[in-house]
């Protein structure tokens, strides 16, 4: 179903690990051409190469993955990205604003430095990123926009991540406001929100946290890159072009259940 991605110039923010460098890979697989961007550049063009090499061997063959080095807390460089993404595409008609991060922070014990290094990559990262691209969208005349948010914040709450939560929350607060303010222009922004997905990420809070998260998924299992690529990948196509303003859950049914017993 997601023929229309085929050709489509894509960007996606934090694409060097974990979700981003799964939602790169759907697209890429997909025939699409990405951007992936991250601060570290050793791993973003080892990623880069490892998904081009993976997209060759689709049938038909899939699109090439390309790194810039990129910082959504720095609004110059995010500017600097959609630049140098339309000059490599010839435009831009994706953008995923997915990088994030998620350090715990006790409320009692957390610094300005720590709230404001939260909200400055997951919340003003998506501002910057969007007004970044929007002339470029507004040109495609058929413009996406995919928010990687997560169900932490908008729906559940977890101890110690308080300034996550809000991150993430204001994330689809931004979403609501700018739909309007870019349908006119024929773009869509929606917004996945996933539960504990394996990423690099997930993995440094440890094997405690790993195990006490997939007892509490009724589908028995912690998500994949793909599964959040798939939902991606359907806010992207033709086929989702009248959805705007909207949320997708991808958490294997965690945020359902009212208590451990309740899943029978
Ligand atoms: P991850 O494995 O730690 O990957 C994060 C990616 O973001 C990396 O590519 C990282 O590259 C990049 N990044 C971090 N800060 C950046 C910045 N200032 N500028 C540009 N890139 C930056 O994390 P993940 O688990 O895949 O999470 C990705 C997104 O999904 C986040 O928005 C997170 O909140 C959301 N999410 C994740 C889960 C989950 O279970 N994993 C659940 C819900 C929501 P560099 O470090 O090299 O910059």
């Amino acid at each position: 179903m997601f023929e229309s991605i085929s050709g489509r110039s894509v960007l996606v923010t934090g694409g060097t690990k974990g979700i981003g460098k799964g939602i790169a890979a759907g697209f890429a697989n997909a025939g699409a051409q990405v951007v992936i961007t991250g601060r570290d550049e050793a791993s973003g063009e080892q990623a880069a190469e490892q998904l081009t090499a993976a997209a060759a061997s689709m049938i038909p063959a899939g699109g090439k993955v390309s790194y810039l080095r990129g910082d959504v807390s720095d609004q110059a460089s995010c500017a600097a990205v959609v630049e140098a993404t339309v000059g490599k595409h010839g435009g831009l008609d994706v953008v995923c604003c997915n990088a994030g991060i998620f350090p715990a922070s006790p409320l009692a014990d957390m610094t300005p430095a720590e709230l404001d290094d939260v909200l400055a990559t997951n919340l003003k990262g998506t501002f910057f990123t969007v007004q970044a691209a929007l002339p470029a969208l507004t040109e495609s005349g058929h413009g996406r926009i995919i928010l990687t948010s997560s169900i932490t914040g908008p729906i559940t709450g977890y101890a110690g991540w308080s300034h996550y939560g809000a991150s993430k929350a204001g994330q689809l607060g931004f979403m609501r406001s700018a739909a309007l303010e870019f349908a006119k222009a024929g773009i869509t922004i929606n917004a996945v929100m996933p539960g504990n997905i394996i990423t690099e990420g997930l993995g440094d809070l440890g094997a405690d946290y790993l195990t006490s998260m997939e007892a509490s998924i009724p589908l028995g299992r912690l998500g994949s890159v793909a599964d959040i690529a798939n939902a991606a990948l359907f806010f992207a196509s033709d086929e989702a072009g009248y959805i705007t303003a909207q949320t997708l859950v991808v958490d294997g049914g965690q945020t359902v259940p009212e208590s451990l017993q309740a899943m029978g």
